[in-house]
C-alpha cells in the first residue's frame, strides 16, 4: 500500500551544477521520495544543458515560476572566462539568478538557519535576521567615467518635451577625478517596498528600512518616502493587528541596533547596502551552509534556494571517488520551503507538516552532534560526530 504524502500542483524544479546538483538528487532519493510522491515539472539548469538550449531553458524554467508559483532551485554556475574554457560554451551565459530575478521582478529575503552549539559571532542574536536586498539599479548599472584636469562634469536630466536641466557635478582644475551616474525607478522601489511589507506580514515580524536620507535628499529621500507612503496607505492597518512595527532609521543608525538587537526581523536595505551586509550577516550567523535564500516576486511568486555556490572543490574529490561532508541543509531548507508552501497553496496540511518536521529533525540532529564537517569546526555541541553527506541524509530521514 501507497501512503505517501501526495501533491496537487507541481513544483518548478530547477537542477544545477557539480557538488549541488549531487545533493539535490541525493536529498531527493534519501530524504523525499520515501515520503512524498513528488510532482515536480523538472528544468535541467546545468551549464551544460543551457549552453545546449541557448539559456532557453532558464527563460522556460521563470515562466513556470510564473506559471505555477513555487520554483525550488539547485545552485548553478555563472559562468566566467576561466569556465567557458572548461565547457567549451558558446557564450558567457548570463547569471541564472539574474535572468530569473528580471522575469519575476523579484526581491532576494535571505535568512540563517539557527541550531544550538553554532553561536553566533553577536552573542545577543538569538533569532535569524532576515535581509531584503534591493536587487535593482543604484552602482549596479552605473556609469562611470574618468574627467582630465581642466574639465567639468555636469548632470543633464532631458524631460519628455526635450527640456535640459543642467547641475553642475564638480569642476577639476587643479587635478584629474572620477565621476560616476546611477539611477533608480520609482516602479522598482515600489515592487521593492511591497515585497517587503508582504514578506514581513506572511511571517510576523518588524521591518526595518535603512537608506541615507540626511546626505542624499533627492535619492535615498524618495526610497524612504515610498515606503512611508506605502505603509501609511496600505499596510499600517494589517501591521497593527499582527502586531508588527515599520519603521525607517539611517543606515548607519541600523547598523548599530542591528549589533545590539536580539534578532527576529526583516531588514530591508538598498542594493550596496545588501550586497555588503548580506555577507557580514552569513558569516556572523556561523556558516554559509546554512544561509537560506527565497527570491518573492510582487506577484506573490516564491522561487527557493541554497544561498552558497555549486562548491567545486567538493566535486572534485566526489569525482575522483571519495566521500564528502558536504552540508546538503541549506538546499534542504530550500526544498522544505518550497514544499511547504505548495502545502499551504494547495491545502494540503500533510505536506507543510512533513516539509516542517523535516525542518525540526534536521535541527534536532545538529543539535544532539549528528554533522558535517564544516558545523564541527564551529559547534560546541560536546560528543560529535562528523558525518558524510550520505550518513547525514540518512540520519535526517530515519528522524523522519
Ligand atoms: P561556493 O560554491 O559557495 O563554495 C565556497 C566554499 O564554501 C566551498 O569551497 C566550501 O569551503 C564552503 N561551502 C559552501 N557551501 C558549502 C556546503 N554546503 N557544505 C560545505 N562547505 C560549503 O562558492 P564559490 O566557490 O565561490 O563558487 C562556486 C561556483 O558556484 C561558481 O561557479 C559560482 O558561479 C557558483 N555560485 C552559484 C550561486 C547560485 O547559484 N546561487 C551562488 C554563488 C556561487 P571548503 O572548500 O573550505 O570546504
Ligand atoms: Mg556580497
Amino acid at each position: 500500500m501507497n501512503n505517501k504524502i501526495m501533491m496537487k500542483t507541481p513544483l518548478v524544479e530547477m537542477d544545477g551544477d557539480e557538488m549541488t546538483r549531487v545533493v539535490w538528487a541525493k536529498i531527493k532519493e534519501i530524504v523525499l521520495d520515501p515520503f512524498v510522491e513528488l510532482k515536480t515539472e523538472y528544468y535541467d539548469l546545468s551549464i551544460q544543458n543551457r549552453d545546449a538550449t541557448e539559456d532557453q531553458v532558464t527563460m522556460d524554467s521563470a515562466l513556470a515560476t510564473k506559471k505555477y508559483g513555487v520554483a525550488v532551485k539547485c545552485a548553478t554556475i555563472t559562468p566566467n572566462a576561466a569556465r567557458v574554457k572548461e565547457f567549451n560554451l558558446h557564450k558567457m551565459w548570463k547569471s541564472p539568478n539574474g535572468t530569473i530575478r528580471a522575469a519575476l521582478d523579484g526581491t532576494v529575503f535571505r535568512a540563517p538557519i539557527l541550531a544550538k552549539g553554532i553561536t553566533p559571532l553577536v552573542p545577543s542574536w538569538t533569532k535569524p535576521i532576515t535581509i531584503a536586498r534591493h536587487a535593482y539599479g543604484d552602482i549596479y548599472s552605473a556609469v562611470e567615467s574618468k574627467v582630465p584636469q581642466g574639465g567639468k562634469a555636469e548632470l543633464v536630466v532631458t524631460d519628455a518635451d526635450g527640456n535640459e536641466t543642467r547641475t553642475i557635478i564638480k569642476e577639476f582644475p587643479k587635478t584629474d577625478g572620477i565621476v560616476m551616474g546611477m539611477h533608480n525607478t520609482d516602479a522598482s522601489i515600489r515592487s521593492f517596498a511591497k515585497t517587503c511589507f508582504e514578506y514581513a506580514l506572511d511571517q510576523g515580524i518588524d521591518l526595518w528600512f535603512s537608506a541615507k536620507d540626511t546626505i542624499s535628499k533627492t535619492y535615498d529621500h524618495r526610497f524612504k518616502d515610498i515606503f512611508a507612503e506605502m505603509y501609511e496607505a496600505e499596510y499600517k492597518e494589517a501591521f497593527e493587528q499582527k502586531g508588527i512595527t515599520f519603521f525607517y532609521t539611517l543606515v548607519d543608525d541600523a547598523i548599530a541596533r542591528v549589533m545590539k538587537s536580539s534578532g527576529g526581523f526583516l531588514w530591508a536595505c538598498k542594493n550596496y547596502d545588501g550586497d555588503v551586509f548580506s555577507d557580514m550577516l552569513a558569516t556572523a550567523f556561523g556558516s554559509l551552509a546554512m544561509m537560506t535564500s527565497v527570491l518573492v516576486s510582487p506577484d506573490g511568486y516564491y522561487e527557493y534556494e541554497a544561498a552558497h555556490g555549486t562548491i567545486p572543490r567538493h566535486y572534485h574529490k566526489y569525482l575522483k571517488g571519495e566521500s564528502t561532508s558536504t552540508n546538503p541543509i541549506a538546499t534542504l531548507f530550500a526544498w522544505t520551503g518550497a514544499l511547504a508552501r505548495r502545502g499551504e497553496l494547495d491545502h494540503i496540511p500533510e505536506l507543510t507538516a512533513f516539509a516542517k518536521k523535516v525542518e525540526q529533525v534536521t535541527i534536532e540532529a545538529v543539535e544532539e552532534g549528528f554533522m558535517t564537517g564544516d558545523l564541527a569546526l564551529i559547534s560546541t555541541v560536546p560528543n560529535k560526530k562528523v558525518l558524510s553527506l550520505d550518513e547525514f541524509l540518512k540520519e535526517v530521514a530515519s528522524r523522519v
